[in-house]
């Protein structure tokens, strides 16, 4: 299960990968990381097939806000999401 994390803050990687170390290391996860709305959604529109199942977003970002991603991923991912 592949998660994407966006977050300004690059020490958020950092955090995730400590906190999820044994997920990660038996492989029943996988974390990606974006650091800017515009980052996340070119990953997400490169991934073919699709392999990340949950997007977890910092809201207050510089340029694109975590709401306005939101928005654009509706728009892009609208068949396969429901949020
Ligand atoms: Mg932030």
């Amino acid at each position: 299960m592949n998660i994407l994390i966006v977050d300004d803050e690059t020490d958020v990687e950092i955090l995730f990968r400590q906190k999820f170390r044994k997920e990660i290391k038996k492989g029943e996860i996988s974390l990606s990381f974006a650091f800017s709305g515009q980052e996340a959604l070119d990953f997400l529109e490169q991934e073919n097939p699709p392999q990340v199942v949950y997007v977890f977003s910092d809201i207050n970002m510089p340029g694109m806000t975590g709401l306005e991603l939101l928005k654009k991923l509706r728009n892009v991912f609208h068949k396969s999401m429901s949020a």
